[in-house]
């Protein structure tokens, strides 16, 4: 491997990681390190060639887990170190090389987003004080969408609640969306201009890109805002909190684990939060999980259609995602709510494609119609490239100093 960087992704009990070279198509060796802290905690690699280890490591603490990644990599040492960071406020607009004032600034988003960043910064610090001589750069989820204008990015309550705390819309899945963007801009014809990109995983989200920049975007303060997710309602009538807990009594917490853990494609069928396995039971009559089919695709559709409004024009629609990636059942599905938008689907070349792989999927014709594409993401991949590329600046501005 040539220069490779390593990228981190730290979550409460995981570590997932990935070592990506330079020439952007080398096999990676990746891996994930799970149940840290508890007895059952392992670690799992895959080599270049793909073949899978798995290392028991009882009762390792984040810490620990990353001393054994790092020693498993010794003989392709990396040059950098990438971490996603999913909150970082106004504060961050890029990827920023890490140091002392950067992770106190990190540490005063938290309030943003109480579940993910502390683990994120756990992870950093651990990882910070291991490979002290490396240069180590956060890529935050948000940092794509701080481009909206605040007509997009403003809720309508009272605007002390935003200068004071920061309450606004701010996105998440930059890193998908960035990517998807840019890779749009070299594989089509209309090139950087206007795209609705749908990114369909566990957490789903939709933005709206003009020229590589994003306008507007699903999600807001938090993920769960937007569309329909795995187990996530994305939106609800903001006056439902209000009936649970007067009505039915519920708690704050109650609440908050019903909207996110149990509810979409979950909640709605009754039976599971995995699109593949809703597709299967459809397919054998299951009513409910018809019916959260339904609901994902209509909402996605609607939601794409209002994210037009963002755009002075659209060159066309891409899908992403574990589900975008897979499903020409839900691309069909929702291109179907959306023939306002003028969009033609190839229906032979959506079910023909194979799984995970790019392409385009719309129909062709003497007038030309918005584009569809299939892009499988990479945000790993992009991790990796932001912080090459800030390496790089970092490195040149140095030698420019000392010439100078
Ligand atoms: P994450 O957000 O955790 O990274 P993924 O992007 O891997 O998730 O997406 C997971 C979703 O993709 C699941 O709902 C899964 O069922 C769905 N999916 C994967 N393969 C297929 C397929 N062949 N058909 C339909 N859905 C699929």
């Amino acid at each position: 491997m040539k220069a490779p960087i390593l990228v981190i992704n730290c979550g409460s009990s995981s570590i997932k990681f990935a070592l990506i070279d330079q020439a952007p198509d080398t096999p990676r060796l990746s891996g994930i390190a799970e149940r840290l802290g508890s007895h059952e905690a392992r670690l799992k690699l895959t080599d270049e060639h793909g073949s899978a280890r798995d290392i028991s490591l009882p009762r390792a603490t984040h810490a620990l887990a990353l001393k054994t990644i790092l020693e498993h990599l010794e003989v392709h040492r990396p040059i950098g170190i990438g971490h996603r960071v999913v909150h970082g406020g106004e504060r961050f607009t890029a990827a920023t090389l890490l140091d002392d004032a950067v992770v106190r600034t990190i540490r005063q988003t938290i309030s943003l987003a109480p579940l993910h960043n502390p683990a994120n910064l756990d992870g950093i610090v651990a990882t910070r004080r291991l490979f002290e001589a490396l240069p180590q750069v956060a890529v935050f989820d948000t940092a794509f969408h701080q481009t909206l204008p605040p007509h997009a990015y403003r809720y309508a309550i009272p605007e002390e609640l935003y200068s004071r705390h920061g309450i606004r819309r701010y996105g998440f899945h930059g890193s998908s969306h960035a990517y998807v963007a840019s890779r749009l801009a070299e594989v089509s014809s209309r090139g950087e201009g206007g795209w609705l990109i749908a990114h369909l995983g566990n957490g789903c989200s939709a933005t709206a890109v003009w020229a590589g920049r994003s306008l507007d975007t699903s999600m807001g303060m938090t993920p769960l805002e937007g569309l329909v997710m795995g187990t996530r309602s994305g939106d609800v009538d903001p006056g439902l909190h209000l009936h649970l807990a007067r009505q039915l009594g519920m708690s704050l917490e109650g609440i908050d684990q019903l909207l996110n853990q149990k509810s979409g494609l979950l909640g709605l069928s009754e039976l599971t939060n995995d699109m593949r396995e809703l597709e299967q039971a459809a397919s054998e009559g299951h009513a409910g999980a018809s019916l959260a089919i339904e609901v994902f695709c209509y909402r996605l559709a609607k939601t794409l259609a209002g994210l037009a409004c963002a755009l002075p024009r659209v060159d066309g629609i891409a899908f992403t995602g574990g589900i975008g990636e897979n499903s020409p059942l839900v691309r069909a599905r929702t291109l179907g709510h959306l023939e306002a938008l003028g969009v033609r689907l190839d229906s032979d070349a959506n079910e023909g494609l194979g799984r995970g792989v790019e392409g385009q999927i719309h129909a062709q014709g003497a007038t030309p119609t918005p584009e569809i594409r299939v892009i499988p993401t990479d945000e790993e991949g992009y991790i990796a490239s932001q912080t090459r590329a800030l390496i790089a600046s970092l490195a040149s501005t140095h030698q420019t100093e000392e010439v100078l």
